[in-house]
């Protein structure tokens, strides 16, 4: 296995719609082996081809309980229900976190690797990272979904402590786009301004 290029904002490519799957080739059990080795060296719970710079409908979830990871082709949400205002991050805007509008409740539809259709219940934390991994193969950032400009913070970090500590600094412009005042490609352990 082998970590891929991880991609950050302002990366066009996060920009773009992934493309669907019609054939899953053999070589997909080796790339998605590869996105799920890089999501745990960026320590995330959820990747999407995007991150990596490929346009294939693909994202890959761990959540932290899981002993293995969940491998989607060409998902979908296919039903939406209810809504919450939960706190969010995204490995391709280190450094930030944000409040977001997302579901309660979702049910989405993929392929596994071997072209069998699952279909997923999820709500809490998978229904979340469905959410956003779909929205990565689609074009869209959590930064996207924000309840308001403000609810958009930096994380500081303290070496002392060794804990990443969150700043609720918020963001007063009320002009410029929060995505454009991202750091092109920001550290986490960098201090903020
Ligand atoms: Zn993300």
């Amino acid at each position: 296995m082998s970590l891929l290029s991880m991609r950050f904002v302002p990366d066009g490519v996060l920009r773009e719609k992934a493309k669907k799957i019609s054939k899953i080739p053999p070589t997909m059990k080796k790339y998605t082996d590869d996105m799920v080795e890089t999501m745990h060296a960026e320590e995330g719970v959820g990747l999407a081809a995007n991150q990596v710079g490929s346009l294939q409908k693909v994202a890959v979830i761990q959540l932290p309980d899981w002993d293995e990871p969940l491998v989607l082709i060409n998902p979908e949400i296919i039903r939406r229900e209810g809504e919450r205002e939960i706190e969010e991050g995204c490995l391709s805007i280190p450094g930030y976190r944000g409040t977001v509008k997302r579901s309660e409740k979702v049910r989405a539809r993929a392929l596994d690797l071997s072209g069998k259709v699952i279909r997923i219940k999820a709500e809490g934390l998978l229904a979340q990272a469905l959410e956003h991994e779909t929205d990565h193969l689609n074009g869209i950032l959590y930064i996207d979904r924000l309840v308001s400009r403000e609810k958009l913070w930096k994380i500081t970090y303290n070496p002392q402590e060794g804990n990443p500590q969150e700043e609720a600094e918020t963001q007063k412009s009320d002009d410029a786009s929060p995505e454009s005042e991202l750091p092109e490609s920001g550290t986490p352990g960098k201090s903020q301004e």
